[in-house]
């Protein structure tokens, strides 16, 4: 289901659920600020999701309202996770879908890391 990127938070979407250990996630990094995990249905040889702890609708809701430890803390981690998956010499993919148009699927704002094998011109 399509989300709207800028409407109100929903604690009861999926990665909310995952932050709250109400189901599970496999998990690839952690730290006070972030929690990534393997997507679910990957798209390419490495699908790493990458979110936030605190809540964000979207890009739109977590640049405007993040403080700037919290986005470089996300940034910050999204470089490590691919450093520690290998990804670093063959390249890698970071995208993330904002509201209804690019579509978002779950409202918590996201990262996709992508990688593991040369991906399609984008976009994916
Ligand atoms: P979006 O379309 O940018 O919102 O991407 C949502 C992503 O979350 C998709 O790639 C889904 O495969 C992934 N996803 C949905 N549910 C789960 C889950 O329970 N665990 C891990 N990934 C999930």
């Amino acid at each position: 289901m399509a989300v709207n990127g800028t409407g109100p938070y929903n604690p009861d979407n999926i990665f909310a659920k995952i932050l709250r250990g109400d189901i599970p996630c496999k998990k690839v990094f952690e730290n006070d600020w972030v929690l990534a995990f393997h997507d679910i249905a990957p798209k390419a040889p490495v699908h790493v999701i990458i979110i936030p702890k605190k809540p964000y609708v979207s890009f739109i809701d977590f640049s405007k309202n993040a403080s700037a430890d919290e986005i470089a803390a996300v940034m910050q981690s999204t470089g490590q996770i691919a450093a520690d998956l290998k990804l670093e010499e063959s390249g890698y993919r970071v995208i993330t879908n904002a509201g209804q148009n690019a579509g978002q699927e779950v409202p918590h704002f996201h990262l996709h890391l992508l990688g593991g094998k040369a991906l399609p011109p984008f976009p994916v």
